[in-house]
């Protein structure tokens, strides 16, 4: 009853019986002409109750059952599993979730979001715990969430969807990201499709601490702070993230509105007042595209023995020289055209100061250089993965540390490197 106010409902003083009251409750939407609810909502303890009054009483008239589906959710219990009871003290009271106790050191107030959030990660288990390590973290889960899509935002700030540029003019890293959000989008849409809420959580965690946070937006800094404001390598980055962004937000909003309410006030582009008036994200079949993972997967290869590496701390301050097979070589290409850049995607992957791609073995070694070997598996041939070797040269950076970019590419002491001296003189904008 759309409007009606509490002075509008009257207590009921007829009851027949209260199973059969409520079992027969499906009758008023199927007077509107609706021939089953899509969903009954219930504790366990309703098999023997509600859902099946509601059944006995559909058929009976019907010959059919009131609900297309059942959800049954699970009991709350204390974090040592003891059932809450008034007497022991152990009833967490939602009010107090949400605002905080009388000691708020003991209780603090972590909001409705936290407590949806709490809700969901459940993921209708028989029992759930709740007390205040497990709020806690449910707390830091969300947090570590908030904290990517702040970082994420605060890149898009200067973007909207008309800038988006098209599939093929972004960087493989960024093919790979879609890659990857588009199936963290198909899952999720599928999560929520079977009641899965924990599920959607889940993934979206795994997605940000293993693809966000961990990898992409620690590689794309120097794309994002460092080019000049319309350049279409931080366009291409910033693609990325906006198409992250809606993916987010619109995962998030059934299970915490606020933050997700929140993160759409701050995309730019938002046509529609609130997320819940924007509908469900379109995620682009052309990302789903399998090739890439052929392409990045030696590059992370690559990454992960120069990160690995325990002499060194950080790649920024040395050069690589890469030398590989003519078969790795060919699709290293696809990062770096040119025998040696600062500016390439494989740069930006590898996070030194240069690189040097070749097959030519070099005729000597520096004393200062670390060597370090390895192999990768690609595919050639299609369908055939065949490890093709490599030798990485990691010599001390030869250039002087730039004062803008902070990565050893000037040319002269405490002087931007030519890149920054270029985007300085045409102006950031
Ligand atoms: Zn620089």
């Amino acid at each position: 009853m759309m409007g009606a106010s509490w002075s509008d409902y009257n207590k009921g003083e007829d009851i027949l019986d209260i199973w059969f009251d409520s079992g027969s409750s499906w009758s008023v939407i199927h007077r509107d002409g609706i021939e089953r609810a899509d969903l009954y909502l219930e504790g366990s303890d309703q098999f023997g109750g509600w859902f099946q009054s509601s059944l006995l009483t559909g058929i009976a008239s019907n010959d059919l059952p009131p609900y297309r589906q059942l959800v049954v959710h699970g009991f709350a219990v204390d974090e040592k599993g003891k059932k809450m009871s008034k007497s022991i003290g152990n009833v967490v009271d939602p009010d107090t979730v949400i605002y905080g106790g009388r000691n708020q050191d003991k209780e603090p107030s972590y909001g409705v979001d936290v407590l949806r959030w709490w809700t969901a990660q459940a993921q209708l288990q028989p029992m759930v715990n709740i007390g205040q390590s497990v709020l806690q973290r449910c707390n830091e889960d969300l947090f570590k969430i908030r904290k990517v899509m702040k970082f994420v935002l605060g890149n898009i700030h200067d973007f909207d969807s008309e800038l988006l540029l098209p599939y093929e003019d972004l960087w493989p890293q960024d093919k790979y990201m879609l890659y990857q959000l588009y199936h963290l989008a198909e899952e999720v849409t599928q999560s929520y499709d079977i009641f899965r809420y924990g599920n959607v959580l889940g993934r979206l965690e795994k997605f940000t601490t293993a693809d966000l946070s961990s990898f992409y937006c620690s590689v794309i800094k120097d794309r994002l702070y460092c080019t000049s404001a319309k350049d279409r390598t931080r366009r291409a980055a910033q693609t990325v993230l906006y198409h992250v962004t809606n993916v987010f937000m619109k995962s998030l909003a059934p299970i915490i509105p606020h933050f997700a309410e929140e993160i759409h006030q701050h995309v730019s582009s938002s046509e529609e007042s609130s997320v819940f008036k924007s509908g469900w994200f379109t995620i682009d079949p052309a990302w789903d595209n399998h090739a890439i993972l052929n392409f990045m997967q030696p590059a992370l290869s690559i990454k992960e023995d120069i990160d690995g590496c325990t002499d060194i701390d950080r790649p920024v301050k040395y050069d690589l020289t890469l030398y590989c097979s003519h078969n790795l070589h060919n699709i290293l290409q696809e990062f770096q055209s040119e025998v040696s850049s600062a500016t390439s995607s494989l740069t930006e992957i590898l996070q030194t100061s240069y690189t040097h791609l070749t097959t030519v073995a070099p005729d000597t070694v520096p004393d200062d250089c670390i060597v370090l070997n390895g192999a990768s598996k690609v595919s050639v041939i299609e369908g055939v993965k065949m490890p093709e070797e490599y030798v990485l040269l990691l010599t001390p950076a030869r250039k002087y540390i730039c004062d803008r970019c902070r990565r050893f590419t000037a040319d002269k002491r405490r002087s931007p490197c030519e890149r920054c001296l270029s985007v300085l003189s045409n102006g950031w904008e």
